[in-house]
C-alpha cells in the first residue's frame, strides 16, 4: 500500500469511527447535565427558604431546558452549500486570490467564499468553523449560533452546580452525624462519578465559551482564526499584504449584531438565516469602521441593520476621509476597490 493510499484509508477509518461514536457522544452529552439537575433538584438539601428554592429551581429548569434546545438545533441545522451567485462588488476586495468560480474538488459544485469541505460530513459547509464530534454536525453559518449558546448555556449550568455541589459538600463535611450519614450508598457513588465527568467537562466548555466569544467579537471563524485571520487584505505595505488584516470584522458591536442576526432574541437559539445566505457577508468599508464613522455620521458603530455600507457615498467623502487616514496610516499604501492610494 502506498503512503497516499495508506493515509487515505486511515482518514476513511477515523471518519468511520467518528460517525459510528456520534450516537454514543450525543446520549452523553444529554445525560451529564440531566445527572446534574437531578442531583441538584432531589438530592442536595442546600437550605434556602422556600421562595428562593423556587426562584433557583426555575432558574436550573430554564437553563437546562435552553441548553438541552441549543444542543439539539446544533445537531440538526445543517450548513449545506446554496445556488450560485454574483459577488457583490466589495465582497471582490477579499483576498485578491479569491475567485468566485472556486469550485470543490470533491463536491464539483461551486464553493462560496468561507466554504470550507468537510471530509467527515463529505460536503461543503457553508463558513465552516470546525466539525464538532460533541453534536455530530459541523459548525457553520446556520448554526454558529446554536452551537455557542450550547457552551454558553452549559458554562452557566457547569458554574451553578458546581456551586451548588460545593455548598452540599461543605455541609456533609461539617455534619456532626458524619459525612456519610445523609444519604444511601447509591448516591455518593452516582454523586461521585458525576463530579469526576463534570469539572474536566466544565473546564472544557468554559474554553470554548470564552474561545468563541472571542471569534464572535472579531467575526471569524476557527479555520480563519487558526490561519491568522488572514481573510483578505486592504491595507498593502511593501508590495505585501498584511496577513492579520480581517475584513469581516466591522467592529464589536455589529459583529455581534450579525452574529445573532439582529434578533432581539438573541439568546434564543434559532437558525440563522441570512439575507445573502453563504455567497457573501458583509464586510468592514476600507481600513476600520472608526474613520469611516469620523467622515459620515450616518454610519454609526452597532447601526448596519442587515445592509451593505454604500461605497458611491464613500468615494464622495474620498477627499474628507484621506485626511485622516493620511495620519492612522502613514507610509501604507491602500487599495479598494481598483484605486489605490499611497498615503504619506
Ligand atoms: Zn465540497
Ligand atoms: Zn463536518
Amino acid at each position: 500500500m502506498n503512503p497516499s493510499n495508506d493515509h487515505n484509508h486511515r482518514r476513511k477509518k477515523r471518519a468511520q469511527f467518528k460517525h459510528q461514536a456520534g450516537p454514543f457522544i450525543i446520549f452523553f452529552t444529554v445525560l451529564m447535565p440531566t445527572n446534574c439537575v437531578i442531583l441538584e433538584q432531589i438530592y442536595f438539601e442546600l437550605k434556602m427558604d422556600s421562595k428562593t428554592q423556587l426562584i433557583n429551581g426555575f432558574l436550573v429548569c430554564f437553563v437546562y431546558s435552553m441548553a438541552m434546545w441549543s444542543y439539539y438545533q446544533s445537531i440538526t441545522i445543517k450548513n449545506y452549500s446554496i445556488d450560485k451567485a454574483i459577488l457583490l462588488q466589495d465582497n471582490r476586495r477579499i483576498d485578491p486570490l479569491y475567485k468566485n468560480t472556486n469550485s470543490c474538488q470533491e463536491c464539483n459544485k461551486w464553493k462560496p467564499i468561507r466554504t470550507h469541505h468537510c471530509s467527515l460530513c463529505g460536503k461543503c459547509i457553508l463558513k465552516m468553523d470546525h466539525h464538532c464530534p460533541w453534536i455530530h454536525n459541523c459548525v457553520g453559518l446556520r448554526n454558529h449560533r446554536a452551537f455557542y449558546l450550547f457552551t454558553m448555556y452549559m458554562t452557566i449550568g457547569a458554574i451553578q452546580y458546581s456551586y451548588a455541589s460545593w455548598v452540599y459538600f461543605r455541609f456533609l463535611f461539617q455534619s456532626t452525624q458524619g459525612f456519610f450519614s445523609h444519604q444511601s450508598t447509591f448516591f455518593y457513588i452516582y454523586w461521585g462519578l458525576t463530579s469526576l465527568v463534570l469539572y474536566p467537562t466544565c473546564a472544557m466548555l468554559c474554553f470554548l465559551f470564552f474561545y468563541h466569544t472571542s471569534l464572535i467579537i472579531n467575526n471569524q471563524t476557527t479555520l480563519e482564526q487558526m490561519r491568522g485571520g488572514s481573510n483578505g487584505n486592504c491595507c498593502i505595505q511593501n508590495n505585501k499584504p498584511q496577513k492579520s488584516i480581517n475584513l469581516f470584522d466591522r467592529g464589536l458591536l455589529s459583529n455581534i449584531a450579525w452574529f445573532f442576526n439582529y434578533s432581539y432574541f438573541w439568546f434564543l437559539p434559532f437558525e440563522n438565516v441570512y439575507k445573502q445566505d453563504g455567497g457573501q457577508y458583509p464586510i468592514a468599508p476600507l481600513c476600520s469602521l472608526q474613520d469611516i464613522q469620523i467622515n459620515n455620521p450616518q454610519i454609526q458603530i452597532g447601526q448596519v441593520p442587515d445592509q451593505q455600507f454604500d461605497f458611491d457615498k464613500i468615494d464622495q467623502k474620498l477627499e474628507e476621509y484621506m485626511t485622516i487616514a493620511k495620519q492612522k496610516y502613514k507610509s501604507k499604501r491602500l487599495v479598494f476597490i481598483g484605486k489605490e492610494i499611497q498615503l504619506d
